[in-house]
């Protein structure tokens, strides 16, 4: 594993940052006196630091908890983008329980219900449906 550097001052003298509540340990002991962990608080947000400079506290990297937020955001962005490529889908329902199956990702949902469908979406998959009923 290569290590990390400072990318201000280049010092391998790095500290983790630790969010949320710790589990005191021997070993979280161990590393808090080293200087390789900071406790960084309960506050948890996109911005937090991922380390700390020990030479020359410089701040820098994301959080798994930001990538991970990112990679969510993004992920529901293209959801959208290819949704609306899609253009609007007719569904038919014959049933009287409100249940359809969407074409797109097959999962059945009540389109009466907001959780699963709102303002024309199928909050699963983003598609924007339009539904048919049809009276039999
Ligand atoms: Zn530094
Ligand atoms: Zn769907």
């Amino acid at each position: 594993m290569k290590r990390l550097a400072c990318p201000a001052c280049g010092s391998n003298d790095i500290a983790t940052f630790l969010y949320g509540m710790p589990m005191y340990t021997p070993e979280l002991d161990r590393e808090l006196e080293q200087g390789t962990v900071i406790l960084g608080g309960c506050e948890i947000t996109p911005d937090n630091p991922r380390w700390c400079c020990n030479s020359c506290n410089h701040l820098w990297g994301e959080t798994l908890f930001s990538l991970s937020l990112k990679e969510a955001e993004k992920k529901e962005r293209e959801k959208m983008k290819a949704a609306e490529e899609r253009g609007v889908l007719e569904v038919a329902t014959n049933s009287n329980n409100n249940v359809v199956t969407c074409p797109v990702c097959e999962t059945k949902f009540k389109y009466t219900s907001k959780r699963s469908f709102k303002s024309g979406r199928h909050i699963t998959c983003k598609t924007r449906l339009k539904i048919v009923k049809r009276d039999e």
